[in-house]
């Protein structure tokens, strides 16, 4: 298939999320490895109260659950619109190469008011800066299980 059919699924994906179940915003994904479809999300942030509950962050579960494995080596994602910082963010941790999108961040935030835009500047400013308060406590605690953590010849790598 060609890219703009893979888009063409996520585009549909997002009409049913906003306008035919209303389950959340105008946010379709699907994730592709060597041609295959192997993992599609809509948004359900209403439905399930979840916040995180974003097109990509569903497509890449999927994808990973069905492949076993946490990374998307070799995958590309294709999402109706243009990722917020959280997906993103999982989209470098799951290891996909390449992103299409279709509308953008200003097209979210002109149709549908979605915030994106503010998020990403919270992010560029310094912590003390952030409406979100953010602050350091019990760090020598909390490193004692890094220090484990970092002598366990059978550790987990990311
Ligand atoms: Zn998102």
């Amino acid at each position: 298939m060609k890219n703009e059919e893979y888009m063409k699924q996520a585009i549909k994906l997002s009409r049913r999320a906003s306008i035919e179940e209303k389950s959340g915003g105008v946010f379709g994904a699907v994730i592709v490895k060597d041609g295959k479809v192997i993992g599609e999300g809509y948004n359900q942030v209403l439905r399930t109260n979840d916040p995180t509950w974003h097109a990509e962050m569903e497509a890449i579960r999927v994808a990973c659950k069905k492949l076993g494995t946490p990374h998307l080596d070799g995958c590309i994602l294709y999402t109706s619109a243009e990722c917020c910082p959280m997906c993103l963010a999982a989209a470098y941790w799951a290891h996909i190469k390449h992103i299409y999108y279709g509308a953008t961040i200003e097209d979210s935030l002109k149709y549908g008011n979605f915030a994106d835009v503010d998020i990403l500047a919270e992010i560029r400013k310094p912590p003390e800066q952030r409406r979100i308060r953010f602050t350091e406590i019990m760090r020598p605690e909390a490193v004692e299980v890094w220090k484990e953590f970092s002598e366990m010849p059978d550790r987990a790598c990311y």
